[in-house]
């Protein structure tokens, strides 16, 4: 495999594609690629046996004039600092081109999880709190889960950070269990606008997602709701995958089964209701009609891309194909929704669960899918407006013609300070 694509190097192409055709200028563009400002961070946190550790830990706030910075924290051994400021800048134009009153920022610690005890994680998480305490608050900086965090995280920021501040502030993080001050519909959003981004998808084709094979590599949060609404619309799973391997069915795998199966025995493999078993990255390239890529950044380089058979990709991850892959994938005609469109839904619902804390006034599950789906439908004819109105080569420049039309206005409108 040809080496690994740097992560902020795609973005910052993904800026430049999208730049041709608005009437921006190069000064402004140049902003509009850096993050504000990173924290590098050395956590000391004592483990179970009273020795310390020192973990590296990062926040980016990549882009604020739009509302505040707004984005998940991930643990996990490869994070770094480009990847950071990539996944900021993300959510930046994520924000904008589903329209919500945020900013982009994200955060990550470099840290194993597996490794760790639930004790030590939450001492981990809360001596990250406190260094994040000065940069967050909900007008300032909003953190979220991301790649393996999730409800126990988020409680554990919001309490550190309540009661450093004596104050009760539950919108300073997003992503909290209901009892937390946590949002119904939370959870599954980021798998559910994948489902309607697939569904808005296959309509534009003139096709009906109940129609197609499916195939979703990763099989987190993210993958696996958006499996389970994709079966639920009728759509045939044929194949899943996670770190240790992917399963497969021609006649449809039961995405709930898989689920259970998974957390029984950690893995996907070996589930009892697959015919054939193979390495994870072989589900990429299956003949199917939709592939979602649910795991991680570079899933799919230039040279895999030549060998994709899906007719449409909808990116459930932040970043899985490489702009190189973009390029071979537009020249095949392969109909790619990019992530900051198609994983929107988590930051949607953060929003939402946001405007709940901030009104102390909670939605039923009903309500927050019916406002969920309104938003990535209207974001979804943006991107076809402006791929219709631009002559732009795919969907994910459109996305970002529309992104950064949004966050450049924002900017020019509030003026230079000082
Ligand atoms: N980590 C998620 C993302 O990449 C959610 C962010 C949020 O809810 O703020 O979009």
């Amino acid at each position: 495999m040809s080496e690994e694509a740097n992560p902020f190097e795609s973005l910052q192409e993904q800026i430049d594609d999208a730049s041709a055709y608005l009437d921006v200028g190069d000064d402004v563009i140049e902003r509009l690629k850096h993050p504000e400002r990173v924290l590098e961070t050395n956590l000391t946190v004592e483990l179970d046996d009273g020795s310390l550790e020192r973990f590296r830990a990062f926040r980016s706030q990549f882009n604020g004039d739009r509302g505040p910075y707004k984005g998940g924290i991930r643990y996990h051994p490869n994070v770094s600092r480009d990847e950071v400021k990539a996944l900021s800048g993300w959510m930046a134009y994520k924000t904008a081109i589903v329209g919500i009153p945020y900013g982009g920022g994200k955060g990550g610690i470099v840290i194993d999880p597996k490794e760790y005890s639930e004790k030590e994680l939450e001492r981990i998480t809360r001596s990250f709190a406190k260094e994040l305490r000065p940069f967050i608050g909900e007008d300032r900086d909003i953190p979220a889960p991301d790649v393996n965090t999730g409800q126990p995280e988020m409680n554990w920021i919001k309490d550190t950070y309540e009661t450093l501040e004596n104050t009760t502030e539950p919108g300073v993080v997003t992503g909290k269990a209901i009892e937390s001050g946590g949002s119904a519909g939370r959870v599954e959003a980021t798998g559910r606008s994948t489902m309607l981004a697939a569904r808005e998808a296959f309509d534009y084709l003139g096709r009906d997602v109940a129609d197609a094979t499916v195939a979703v590599q990763g099989y987190g949060n993210a993958g696996w709701i958006a499996a389970n609404l994709l079966e639920e619309q009728g759509a045939t799973v044929v194949a899943v995958s996670d770190s240790s391997g992917a399963i497969h069915h021609e006649d449809g795998l039961d995405t709930q089964a898989v689920r259970d199966h998974k957390d029984e025995t950690g893995s996907v493999v070996d589930f009892e209701g697959a015919t054939d078993e193979f390495a994870g990255e072989e589900l990429l390239t299956l003949d199917v009609d939709l592939l979602v890529p649910a795991a991680l950044e570079n899933a799919v380089d230039e040279e895999r891309a030549h060998d994709i058979e899906a007719d449409v990709i909808v990116e459930a991850a932040n970043g899985p194909l490489t702009p190189d892959a973009d390029d071979v994938l537009t020249e095949s005609d392969v109909l790619v929704v990019p992530d900051i469109l198609a994983n929107a839904g988590g930051v949607t619902v953060s929003y939402f669960e946001w405007v709940q804390n901030r009104q102390r006034f909670y939605w039923d599950e009903e309500r927050v899918n019916d406002e969920l789906e309104t938003v990535i439908v209207n974001a979804f004819d943006d991107l076809v407006d402006a791929y219709e109105n631009n002559d732009v080569s795919n969907f994910r420049t459109a996305a970002y013609v529309v992104a950064i039309r949004r966050v450049a206005q924002a900017f020019e409108e509030g003026g230079v300070f000082p």
